[in-house]
């Protein structure tokens, strides 16, 4: 079989590691746009700060592709695929055929409308080459002033990665809250108060153009949109991104698609979104390539998972946040004002509604946290449970062995996929 694969990061890495799970011979041809080996993208910020460099962001080691069969075709973008005739177009005239083809095209950087914007040059913050043009210009402008539109994970890491080398960071957005999409109000208001302890301001609830403030550098992170422009020209089904199914099948039986630039079932609501984040990316991949090979792989619905700190804080969460909430831990609303001492406080959150456990959130405090994942991804009937028995003391050996012994194999086989999942 002749496989390949368009795009160059964590989707593609799990397809080609899952087509090897069942084809050692075939020949795996992936075409990346980017000019690099690939490399883990939510690293780019250690690298502006000085916490990483090239060769240890590698996200597989250098002599990945040779040990896996594979041809890597860097600095080239895909541009048509021929889905009747199985082929794809590359922008240098090059022709490739395929027996079964992966998209794992990610996402890019998605601008709005924002008044006066055009006047300006501007940065996003996605991948190597854009953490590499921030550096340059925070190297040749001494002390500069940098506003960034976006308070949102990729805003406030561009922030943090960026912190030491400039002299003042404004944020602005338009949402109440930072990280809207993955915290709640009373968390964010959290991290909004520890990123003001280290002199970052905030301009929130703030519909604003670059001409109301002086600054010297701007960058735009205002989030992410699949990236989906081949699979349009392939007559695929795309809604926010490609749509797929527990198989990471498209509706055309040759093609595959994994990652930030598809949409599909979310392992807790059931409903098809789009779940931007790397393990999902990697499952997804590695479920279309053993499938692509002629095994069998389901992955069980998208997850909404974050692992994330900014400034020696931590966060993580998953599912949603809907229903009755139990909390525990030392941040009130009180403190958010107390500069000083915020930093040193946790938050610990659950959601239950229905008789399952929906999502919860984590700061700075994560005991059994791989077993309230698994509670949430399995949707589990938790009716019969204390809710004070459930926050301060979900152990394993306080649920029934079918469950612990689906924790302990998730634990094994899912191990250096991702920090996050590493927590069961
Ligand atoms: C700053 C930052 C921090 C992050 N932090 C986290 C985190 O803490 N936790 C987390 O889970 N996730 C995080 N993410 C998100 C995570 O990086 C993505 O979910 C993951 O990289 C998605 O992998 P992917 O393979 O689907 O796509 P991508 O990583 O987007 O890669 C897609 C690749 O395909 C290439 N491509 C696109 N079109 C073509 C074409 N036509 N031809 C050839 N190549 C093409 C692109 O150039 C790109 O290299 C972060 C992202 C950023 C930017």
């Amino acid at each position: 079989m002749n496989y390949v694969i368009i795009g160059n990061s964590a989707a593609a890495v799990g397809g080609i590691e899952g087509i090897r799970r069942v084809d050692r011979e075939g020949l795996i041809t992936i075409v990346g746009e980017e000019p690099y080996h690939v490399y883990g993208r939510p690293l780019i910020s250690y690298l502006l700060e000085g916490k990483t460099d090239a060769e240890r962001m590698k996200y597989r080691p250098g002599d990945f592709y040779e040990k896996n069969g594979c041809e890597l075709k860097k600095g080239v973008a895909a541009v048509k695929i021929d889905a009747k005739k199985k082929t794809v177009a590359l922008e240098n005239g090059e022709v490739m055929p395929y027996g079964r083809l992966l998209i794992a095209t990610g996402a890019r950087p998605f601008v709005p409308r924002i008044r006066g914007l055009e006047k300006y040059e501007y940065h996003t913050f996605m991948t190597l080459g854009d953490a590499l043009k921030l550096k340059a210009k925070t190297d040749a402008v001494k002390n500069a002033k940098v506003l960034i539109f976006g308070a949102g994970l990729i805003g406030l890491k561009c922030a943090e990665a960026i912190y030491k080398r400039v002299s003042e960071i404004t944020v602005v957005d338009m949402a109440d809250r930072v990280l809207p999409s993955i915290l709640d109000a009373e968390s964010s208001a959290l991290i909004k108060a520890h990123l003001e302890s280290r002199g970052i301001k905030f301009l929130l609830s703030a519909d604003v153009s670059p001409d109301d403030f002086q600054f010297d550098i701007l960058c735009v992170c205002t989030g992410v949109t699949p990236e989906t422009a081949v699979a349009k020209d392939a007559g695929l089904e795309i809604g926010r991104g490609i749509f797929i199914d527990k198989n990471s099948r498209t509706g055309d039986p040759y093609i595959y698609a994994a990652g930030d630039c598809t949409e599909s079932f979310s392992a807790v609501t059931g409903r098809r979104g789009v779940t931007p984040i790397l393990p999902n990316a990697y499952i997804q991949g590695e479920t279309a390539g053993i499938n692509m090979a002629g095994g069998s792989a389901e992955y069980d619905g998208a997850m909404p998972m974050n692992a994330i700190g900014f400034f020696g804080k931590h966060i993580l969460t998953a599912g949603i946040y809907e229903g009755e909430e139990i909390k525990r831990g030392s941040f009130a609303a009180a403190s958010a004002s107390d500069l000083s001492s915020v930093s040193a406080c946790t938050l610990k959150k659950l959601f239950v509604k229905d008789g399952g456990l929906k999502g919860f959130i984590f700061i700075d405090d994560f005991k059994r946290a791989g077993i309230y994942t698994a509670l949430v991804r399995e949707r589990r009937d938790i009716s019969g449970l204390d809710a004070d028995a459930l926050i301060e003391n979900a152990g394993l050996n306080f649920y029934p062995k079918e469950f612990r012994d689906e924790v302990l194999k998730r634990r094994e086989s899912r191990q250096g996929i991702y920090a996050g999942e590493n927590l069961l």
